[in-house]
């Protein structure tokens, strides 16, 4: 017998979406390598340069800005690896931005976060811009969905003459993403964040902004990433890509479910805690503490419900620990230690939210507390 599971855990991976998984699929079969100039190798080429197109379309970028990489980790380390003295990085965000900043020897400045989540930018107007200074801010956090205010970061780093390199992993699909408005110098992008295959990302650099290239090889992606493209892969993410762009009311219907959602979660666990739900949030996320409980407890209880939901940061295998996030908004350690993550999708159904107020009925409400 196999039960119906909910999966509410889009944060983390969007399950492939049918037009990517289609995409994906004809390009194994398709035989050249990119860079050969026989008619296979361009059958190939033009698969990635279609799936450039769509992805460019995607964050209103040129399809010549798009360096196609293995994922937003990768895109995030190039970055930090471009020889700055000093990098300036918000508390919130992701690891793949974190820990290779800390590791580059340049100089760090934190800046910091409000207790609902927004990176205090102001702080980037008042940054020397002597040396070669990055300042990187995210789009949106994945923990709490809270959105940053990088156009006003773009305009401040500008004045300043510093770099600003965005993490905008979380955002297709949920909030619009325009590059060339945005005037940031180069915006990091994840295939599987937005319902194409795991393990391929994007890299967009603006057009003039000079990175040595950080996976060195072969001349592909014009001298910038070295190794043969995947294909596969590639195709896939543009196909995702478009299928975002077509899907015009997926935020609406996200922030309708959600709505729901916490409306259940309050009537249940009154003492429960929307943690952001001050800031503007992307409409799919909802972080939820539950002080008393333990954050692992909860998971696992949900998961052995049938509904898959994330403590915290879940973006590396079976990380449980203390969110970076959370701690940098000052949050009580009760806070801290209850959190959930339950993130929707465009693909999320009422159904899906009548099982997890189920579940979440048994595992936290009064009739747990009863048991
Ligand atoms: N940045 C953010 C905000 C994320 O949520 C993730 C998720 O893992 C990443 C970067 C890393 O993306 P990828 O899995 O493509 O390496």
């Amino acid at each position: 017998m196999t039960f119906a599971r909910t999966y509410l855990d889009y944060n983390a991976s969007v399950p492939l979406r049918a037009e990517a998984r289609a995409a994906t699929l004809a390009a194994l079969d398709a035989a050249g390598n990119p860079s050969s100039v026989h008619a296979e190798g361009r059958t190939a080429r033009g698969l990635v340069e279609a799936a450039r197109e769509e992805v460019a379309r995607l964050v209103n970028a040129k399809p010549s800005e798009v360096v196609f990489t293995s994922g937003a980790s990768e895109a995030n380390n190039w970055v930090m690896a471009a020889g700055w003295e000093t990098i300036c990085v918000s508390g919130i965000e992701h690891d793949s931005v974190r820990e290779p900043a800390r590791a580059c020897g340049a100089k760090l400045v934190a800046l910091a976060v409000s207790a609902s989540g927004v990176a205090d930018v102001a702080a980037i107007g008042k940054m020397a811009g002597t040396g070669r200074t990055l300042v990187c801010l995210m789009m949106a956090n994945n923990e709490t969905g809270v959105i940053q205010p990088v156009a006003e970061a773009a305009a401040l780093a500008r004045e300043q003459g510093l770099a600003l390199h965005v993490d905008a992993v979380q955002a297709p699909g949920r909030i619009e993403v325009d590059f060339a408005a945005l005037g940031a110098d180069t915006l990091a992008l994840s295939a599987h964040k937005l319902g194409g295959p795991r393990g391929v990302g994007a890299l967009v650099i603006r057009d003039g902004v000079s990175l040595p290239a950080f996976v060195k090889g072969g001349g592909q992606e014009r001298r910038r990433r070295g190794g043969t493209e995947n294909v596969a892969g590639i195709a896939g993410f543009g196909a995702a890509a478009a299928a975002i762009v077509r899907d015009h009311d997926a935020a609406l219907r996200m922030a309708k479910l959600r709505a729901r959602l916490e409306d259940g979660v309050r009537q249940a666990t009154p003492a429960a805690v929307i943690i952001g739900n001050d800031a503007a949030r992307l409409a799919n996320t909802s972080c939820i503490a539950l002080p008393g409980k333990a954050a692992e407890t909860l998971v696992i209880k949900l998961d052995l419900d049938g509904v898959a939901v994330s403590a915290g940061a879940a973006c590396s295998s079976g990380k449980v620990g203390a969110s970076h996030v959370l701690e940098a908004m000052g949050l009580p350690p009760e806070i801290v230690r209850s959190a959930i993550r339950v993130s929707l999708g465009a693909e999320t159904r009422e159904d899906d939210i009548a099982a997890f107020l189920a579940a979440w009925e048994k595992v936290a409400g009064s009739a747990a507390i009863a048991a």
